[in-house]
């Protein structure tokens, strides 16, 4: 369910230190220790796996659950929550975590810009249909 050498896992079982908000039988979270925004948060479960959809769903529930309860006791009015899932989608920590990100009118926080495809590079109807198959 952990692994030794992860540095989520070692701050689940305390053997590295945290800026600890949230714990609950399924989840932990924690202060970003290098924050884009005052606030900026992680949850995690506590069941080591890289990507979303190798989690059980009972951690899912309780995981966003708490992502719902940082959220609100951050007080925070603008956010965004960013989880990202593989090297390619910029993973550096290889446990899955939510990031909670507060967005302020000072610029710091998450800034992204949707770049969209063309739109005769892709077909919709054939991506539902291969979904569906
Ligand atoms: P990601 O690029 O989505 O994998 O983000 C990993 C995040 O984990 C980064 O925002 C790091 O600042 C954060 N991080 C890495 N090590 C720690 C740590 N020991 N305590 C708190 N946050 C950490
Ligand atoms: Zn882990």
């Amino acid at each position: 369910m952990l692994d030794s050498n992860c540095i989520f896992c070692k701050i689940i079982q305390r053997e590295i230190p945290s800026f600890k908000l949230i714990e609950t039988d399924h989840s932990y979270s924690f202060l970003d220790i290098s924050p884009i925004s005052v606030g900026h948060s992680l949850v995690i479960p506590k069941y080591h796996a890289q990507k979303l959809h190798e989690i059980p769903d009972e951690y899912l529930t309780d995981l966003m659950v708490t992502v719902k309860k940082v959220a609100l006791k951050l007080k925070v009015e603008n956010y965004n929550i960013l989880q990202n899932n593989g090297e390619l989608a910029g993973q550096e920590v290889n446990h899955v975590h939510f990031h909670i990100i507060p967005k302020t009118d000072d610029g710091s926080g998450l800034s992204y810009k949707f770049k969209h495809l063309e739109e005769d590079s892709f077909n919709l109807d054939e991506i539902q249909s291969s979904f569906n198959r």
